[in-house]
């Protein structure tokens, strides 16, 4: 047996998901597969439920075949395999050094959430941004309202301290621990594409139990596109054969790179736990990619007026933006 064909089949023993099985040989070969370390989550993150009998769908990411399933008690969406994460870490690092990300990509969508929390926070209030990065939505904020307190938190060291060297606003580094351990509370908390990153999703809402201030609000943006992903599913089901159902290697409109799916339902039964009596769910401008300005902005003014005409029982954007408020506890 030629070498090279000996190791690709030693890393599909060693790599969760193909349980040493050969018939991704191939795919393993033609796409350079290394051997990754990763563990294998069988319950819900949150509740510890067992999964629906039936997985959303498989995915290839980082040598890794991963499965999305369905908490059969919460509803949660989880990814069954957790990459390691000074990999994943990374990762992360390089994507924070593209300027460009931050400057251009995202402008649109700080430049929203910035007047979302301008409506929302009264004069003075402490605000709080989870996975802030680098500071530039609370930049955009202070902008707007030089008279809000703000802090950035983020996983990264490096995000956090270009959050203090840039404008000077304290942070708070580290995940969903480093939260719960935190002491203040906060009028507003916001977390931005976030949520679907964090491992131990429990721990975060036992952090955001604590804290968000009684009367506060919580602002999460999150991907909305579990209807699209179910449907394509469905399709990708109903046309493929068996065997090339066996090596499907990525789920449409689903980004690999998220751990979560986190549905309207699940978001509002949990926000409700933690106490916010108001919920609202609304529609997101898109991530800007040259050439497409014209067409997203169509898009999302069309989006508005469909969220305003329904009385915001419908927000059709990829991504929206769940409010909660009028925290009771
Ligand atoms: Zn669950």
């Amino acid at each position: 047996m030629p070498n090279h064909q000996r190791n690709y089949r030693a890393i599909l023993e060693r790599n969760v998901g193909f349980d040493g099985n050969t018939r991704w040989l191939r795919y393993a070969r033609r796409n350079g597969f290394k051997e990754v370390k990763a563990e294998r989550v069988r319950r819900c993150p949150d509740c510890g439920g067992r999964p629906k009998r039936k997985s959303w769908g498989q995915y290839v990411y980082f040598s890794t075949l991963i499965h999305l399933l369905e908490c059969s008690r919460c509803g949660l969406v989880w990814s069954d395999a957790r990459i390691d994460p000074g990999l994943v870490r990374r990762q992360f690092e390089v994507m924070y050094n593209g300027e460009r990300y931050f400057r251009f990509s995202r402008r649109r969508i700080f430049g929203h959430l910035a007047r979302v929390i301008d409506d929302l926070a009264p004069r003075g209030a402490h605000v709080l941004d989870i996975g802030g990065a680098r500071g530039d939505l609370m930049a955009h904020l202070v902008e707007r309202r030089p008279d809000l307190y703000v802090v950035v938190n983020d996983v990264s060291a490096s995000g956090t301290k270009a959050a203090t060297e840039r404008f000077g606003f304290p942070t708070i580094t580290g995940g969903a621990q480093a939260l719960d351990e935190h002491e203040r509370r906060y009028d507003i908390v916001v977390l931005s594409d976030v949520l679907y990153f964090e491992p131990d999703i429990r721990r975060l809402w036992s952090a955001l139990d604590k804290l968000v201030a009684p009367g506060g609000k919580v602002i999460i943006r999150v991907p909305h596109r579990w209807a699209l992903i179910r449907l394509w599913q469905r399709w990708f089901r109903a046309t493929r054969s068996r065997a090339r159902q066996r090596l499907q290697h990525a789920i449409r409109f689903f980004n690999p790179g998220h751990i979560f799916i986190l549905r309207k339902d699940y978001l509002e039964t949990r926000l409700r736990q933690l106490g916010f009596q108001r919920l609202r769910v609304m529609p997101s401008p898109l991530l800007a990619h040259a050439g497409t300005r014209v067409i997203d902005a169509v898009a999302f003014a069309v989006a508005v007026v469909i969220y305003w005409v329904t009385g915001g029982a419908c927000a059709l954007t990829p991504s929206v933006v769940v409010v909660g408020a009028d925290r009771q506890i």
